[in-house]
């Protein structure tokens, strides 16, 4: 039997991912968000394709689709998402995507392989309805009462009609049993820019921050913008754009490396033009892997909060809104993708953690994860896993020499067709 026969076929996976792009294309990339026709459409789609890789599998109750194997032996779970952001990129989720699928139909065929891939597309990743629904249901972790406060944050439209109007109510919700998998495995494009202003062609991601958000109010006086003289006014707009950089100011000294905090959202009360605000609100958000960092942050925080109010004219209240545990990456997939990396990405990778979420966060929480982030302009892939409850390696080398041979090696774009700037910039939200 020879190995050729069992490669990976780079043109098959190009051309898949040209099938998803099609689905709800838009511009330079594509308009699919969760439920939407093109994303249904995408899922049967994926649906379909299973039998190739000796899968089958359907779309369960909240959207996500699972394909799985009747063969014994280890397995492992690989995977991303195929729904959108708005108006956003087309690789960011078919990616991880159809590179499982293209593993799956390699290493599920090859009677010595010493396992079997099993592909999932997780619902929801982008967060129009909630926060990894699709990959939280899988792990138990959202209940009836969560989907029936679930809506889209775009239209309003509640999951629950949303789930109806897709034909997907009543329909059961597949879980996580207990030991199937050896790990999970998720390959994406990157979103930041370390890769490409690097030389690098490979991130292995060691870990992936934790969110946490805060709701910040300032409390002043609304009052007449034409006849309330500067001295007397307590303008709730003013101290929150203080506010704003004073946290520039001070949080530098008491981050981390790669430490990120954000003002996302600012509203004004009442907002009008002559009008002094007597109130003002600020979503803030910041990101971090070591929670270590985001407690002494917060408590920066409330301590400048505190200050704030002393000093007048107006009060400043805290309050925290989201958090979020970060995820560590297991070492031994680490190990083996840098081991890949090595030889195929003539050593141009680098160990990141991640500072956008992906559902691989919430697979670590019931089996040990990896996650690979690719040059965006190139689209490249190694994927590969290591199985701890194996004696050897040689499932995991096979794996990733059948997967990268193909995928690296011949590259999945042409060399002409480089992504565009704006097609970049549209990735980078998630
Ligand atoms: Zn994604």
């Amino acid at each position: 039997m020879s190995d050729k026969s069992f490669a990976a076929n780079g043109e098959r996976v190009l051309a898949d991912l040209n099938a998803l792009r099609a689905m709800g294309a838009y511009r330079t990339g594509v308009h699919r968000p969760t439920f939407s026709e093109p994303h249904m459409r995408s899922l049967a789609w994926l649906v379909e394709r299973f039998p190739e890789a000796g899968l089958t599998g359907s779309i369960d109750g909240i959207g996500n689709v699972l394909g799985t194997s009747p063969k014994p032996g280890p397995k492992l779970l690989a995977g991303s998402h195929l729904e959108s952001q708005n108006f956003a990129g087309w690789l960011d989720g078919p990616l991880g995507v159809i590179y499982a699928l293209e593993a799956a139909r390699v290493i599920n065929s090859d009677p010595f392989a010493g396992g079997t891939v099993e592909v999932a597309a997780w619902c929801d990743e982008e967060g129009h309805f909630g926060h990894f629904l699709g990959s939280r249901s899988y792990a138990g972790l959202v209940s009836e009462a969560d989907i029936d406060a679930a809506r889209d944050r775009t239209s309003g439209r509640t999951m629950r009609e949303a789930l109806r109007d897709v034909g997907l109510a009543g329909r059961a919700r597949v879980t996580a049993g207990p030991g199937r998998y050896v790990g999970y495995l998720e390959a994406h494009i990157e979103q930041g820019d370390t890769l490409e202003t690097g030389g690098l062609a490979i991130g292995i991601v060691t870990s992936i921050v934790g969110i946490w958000q805060y709701r910040i109010s300032f409390a002043g006086e609304q009052n007449h913008a034409g006849t309330t003289r500067m001295v007397a006014r307590r303008d709730a707009g003013l101290a929150l754009a203080r506010f704003c950089v004073s946290i520039d100011d001070r949080f530098p000294a008491l981050s981390g490396p790669r430490t990120v905090w954000t003002t996302g959202h600012i509203t004004l009360d009442p907002g009008a033009p002559s009008i002094i605000p007597g109130r003002a609100e600020m979503l803030f958000q910041i990101r971090d892997d070591d929670p270590a960092v985001i407690d002494r942050l917060e408590t920066l925080l409330r301590a400048m909060a505190e200050e704030a109010t002393a000093e007048g004219p107006c009060s400043v209240t805290m309050e925290r809104i989201r958090t979020g545990t970060p995820a560590r990456m297991d070492r031994k997939f680490q190990d083996a993708i840098e081991a890949v990396s090595t030889v195929l990405a003539d050593g141009r990778f680098i160990r990141m953690p991640s500072g956008a979420g992906h559902d691989a966060q919430v697979l670590a929480t019931i089996m040990p994860a990896g996650m690979l982030l690719c040059l965006r302009s190139e689209a490249l892939v190694i994927t590969g896993t290591k199985t701890p409850a194996m004696p050897t390696s040689s499932w995991v080398r096979r794996f990733l020499s059948k997967l990268a041979g193909a995928c690296w090696e011949d590259r999945l774009l042409p060399p002409g067709n480089r992504l565009t700037r704006d097609l970049l910039w549209s990735m980078a939200f998630t």
